[in-house]
């Protein structure tokens, strides 16, 4: 496409390369340099990330134009690649055994001394995972020898691309390189299934059905979504970290026992991003709110964060952080 003089405004194009051992090199290589790369899966394009890099996995909340950090499904290459990940049990392996890869994602405890971004689980204690179902993903999680946190690749309330040229048109130069893997089977997204909790819960229908789940678990599944009794969120939505101590916000300085997490040049306990730049201020949230949170402190003031770009996610949770505890 050609934009011609006055279009100066335009992204530059993304790069896109068509599927070869060149190009899947290519996309492992920008991966583990913290790059953002889309990759066809059977159900959409991703646009995939280094799930262990704060800073990339920061980088896709900008590319999407989200207004607040959901978690985010850590992609991996093969079923052992968990181990380190999430603590696997034998209720995970049997479905693991009987699904992937494929449109089933399992949501599991953080393993003790995973490496996977605190941002890309949104500061949950649980990461949800996914072996995909697509040899041109798989590929390139291998490539990249990381695993690869992925939501679809397209900006925030764009239809979810099932095309290289769709995930071209939505993010441009936003992401470093898609791969062309042509079109993916149009499938319906991934069933997410909770078995971080005693009993399996599906927090998503998807490509598996529950009862194909049931049979396989020998047990009936926990459905928030369809049990109109059942109170609104936190099973069905992702429940949302909360630190323990009370949050306030657009605080200048601490009050006695009060932690200051900081912005911009400042003093104070730790600071999000001394020189102000948002995307290092997301890849630090999580991680810092729970380094505050274990210390011996009264609370945890908050300096102001700049209402724009990344900053307005970030403002999302901290408010949800500061709101009165029910
Ligand atoms: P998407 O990437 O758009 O397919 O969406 C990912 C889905 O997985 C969303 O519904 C998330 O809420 C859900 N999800 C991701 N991580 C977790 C988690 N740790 N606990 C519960 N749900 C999760
Ligand atoms: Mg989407």
């Amino acid at each position: 496409m050609f934009y011609g003089a006055g279009m100066s405004q335009i992204l530059p194009h993304a790069r896109i390369e068509p599927v070869n051992d060149t190009s899947i090199a290519l996309a492992g290589d920008m991966l583990r340099h913290g790059q953002l790369v889309a990759f066809p899966t059977e159900t959409v394009y991703g646009l995939g990330a280094d799930a262990t890099d704060d800073r990339a996995v920061a980088a896709i909340y900008a590319a999407k134009g989200r207004p607040s950090f959901n978690p985010l499904i850590v992609h991996v290459a093969d079923p052992d690649d968990c181990a380190a990940l999430v603590r696997v049990d034998d209720r995970a392996r049997l479905v693991m055994a009987r699904f992937w890869p494929g449109p089933l994602t399992l949501v599991l405890p953080r393993a003790a001394g995973s490496p996977v971004s605190l941002l890309a689980s949104a500061g949950l204690d649980t990461i949800a995972i996914r072996m995909p179902g697509h040899d041109v993903a798989r590929a390139v999680i291998r490539a990249a020898g990381r695993p690869i946190a992925a939501p679809s690749a397209n900006r925030s309330g764009a239809v979810s691309p099932t095309r290289a040229e769709h995930v071209a048109e939505s993010l441009g130069g936003r992401v470093a390189l898609i791969v062309d893997g042509g079109a993916c089977r149009v499938g319906v997204e991934s069933t997410v299934l909770d078995l971080s909790t005693e009993r399996p819960t599906l927090l998503r229908p998807g490509g598996v059905t529950a009862e194909q789940l049931e049979a396989v678990l020998g047990q009936p599944l926990a459905c928030p979504h369809q049990d109109p009794e059942a109170p609104k969120s936190p099973g069905m939505l992702a429940s949302h970290y909360a630190p323990g101590l009370p949050v306030r916000l657009d605080a200048t300085h601490a009050a006695a026992d009060e932690a200051l997490l900081g912005f911009g040049a400042m003093d104070c306990t730790l600071n999000l991003s001394p020189s102000g730049d948002l995307e290092e201020a997301a890849a630090n949230l999580f991680a810092f709110l729970r380094r505050l949170d274990e210390r011996d402190y009264r609370g945890i003031a908050v300096a102001p964060i700049p209402e724009t770009g990344l900053g307005v996610a970030i403002n999302d949770r901290l408010r949800r952080a500061a709101a009165p505890r029910s």
